[in-house]
Formats: structure tokens, sequence, C-alpha cells
């Protein structure tokens, strides 16, 4: 099983441990790839100018910790296969540590999104979105940040996401301050958390 560690000064870095592995068998995975797919027309997954991607969709496995996610590097993909996604089989807050399956390893964001999980036993779906209008209107409306000061990556942020995921309603936005321009939606299902999205894109376009 190969992996990855990085670290650095002051915190520990996000690793993985990889397990090359067919795609994940998700029952709802082709909902969640047409959602994925609409959310890159809206340009709230892709890459910036800069090449780096953004953005990424998970859907739980009913009953466990365990999910399917888009996997690290796929933000250019269009339209996205079933190959571009990854199962984070466990994940370590403390530790910033996934242990993921599938064809492609699980990006950093993942946390953030194994943390809802973990908070919100309802939660079936996340998406993380980056958007500078939408962004910017949730935080001129006081919605629920995370604290500037939680950087994305971190154990911090991880659990910033999770305690404020606990306090909310079932379907929910979240402005990732510490994380320029990033959301985070989470659902019962990915069609409510993408409908989340799309009533704040709506609205940060017409203001
Ligand atoms: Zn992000």
């Amino acid at each position: 099983m190969p992996t990855s560690i990085h670290r650095d000064e002051g915190y520990i870095k996000f690793s993985y441990a990889h397990e090359a592995a067919p795609p994940p068998a998700h029952p709802r995975l082709h909902d969640l790839m047409r959602i994925r797919d609409d959310l890159h027309e809206w340009e709230l997954i892709g890459v910036l100018p800069d090449g780096i991607g953004y953005g990424n969709v998970s859907a739980r496995f009913a009953g466990t910790d365990r999910f399917a996610i888009t996997a690290s590097g796929t933000g250019l993909e269009f339209p996205i296969e079933a190959a571009h996604f990854c199962e984070v089989i466990s994940f370590d807050i403390p530790q910033n540590r996934v242990i993921c399956r599938g064809p492609l390893p699980a990006s950093s964001e993942s946390m953030s999104h194994g943390a809802v999980y973990a908070a919100r036993p309802d939660a079936g779906a996340v998406i993380h979105i980056h958007d500078r209008l939408m962004y910017r209107l949730l935080r001129a409306e006081g919605a629920p940040q995370t604290p500037a000061d939680a950087a994305f990556g971190t154990p911090e942020m991880a659990r910033a996401v999770g305690r404020l995921a606990a306090a909310l309603p079932p379907v929910a936005v979240i402005v990732m301050a510490g994380h320029e321009d990033g959301l985070l939606a989470f659902a019962p299902n990915s069609r409510a958390a993408r409908d989340a999205l799309w009533e704040i894109y709506s609205r940060s376009r017409r203001e």
C-alpha cells in the first residue's frame, strides 16, 4: 500500500494510504456524477488559471462513515467518470490522514467531508465548491463560517467544519473563511445539497 506523507513545520499535513482498486461501487454514484458535472458547468468545480483543481463531491455509504468522493486532481475532467472517484475507508482528523482505495487517491479536502459525516449521521452527501460571488453573498448575510485562522487542509479546519455541521439544520451551507471562496454544503442526499447551492448561486448572480 503506497503511502504519501508530507510534513511541514507547525502542523501535521495531510497524508494518505491508497490502495489501487476499481471505482467505488456506490449505489448513487450516477446521481453524484450528474450533479458534479452540473457544478462543473456552473464553474463551481473546476481548475484555476494556475492549474490547481478545486471542488469535490461525495456521498456516504449508508450506515457507515465510508464515502465515495471525486479523487485528487480531477477538477479538469468533463464529463466525470466512475474512474475519477475513490472510496475513503477511514479518516483520522487529529493525524490528518485518510485510508482510501480506488483508481486514484483522495484529496486533502476529503477530511472536511469526513468531518461532516462523522458529526452528522443524517448527512448523506457533501459538496465543496469555490465561488467568489456566493462566498461574498453568504459572508454579507452572516452565514455560519469556520474561523478565519483555520487554514485549508488542517485538522483545525476539519474540526471547525464538524462542530458547525453538528449545530446546523439537515441541509446547510458553511463558509470556509480560512479557505478563500470555499463553501461546503451537506444534506441527506446529493440533490438536496446541490439545490441548496443552486439557490445561493442564483441569488449571487441577481444581486
Ligand atoms: Zn477548496
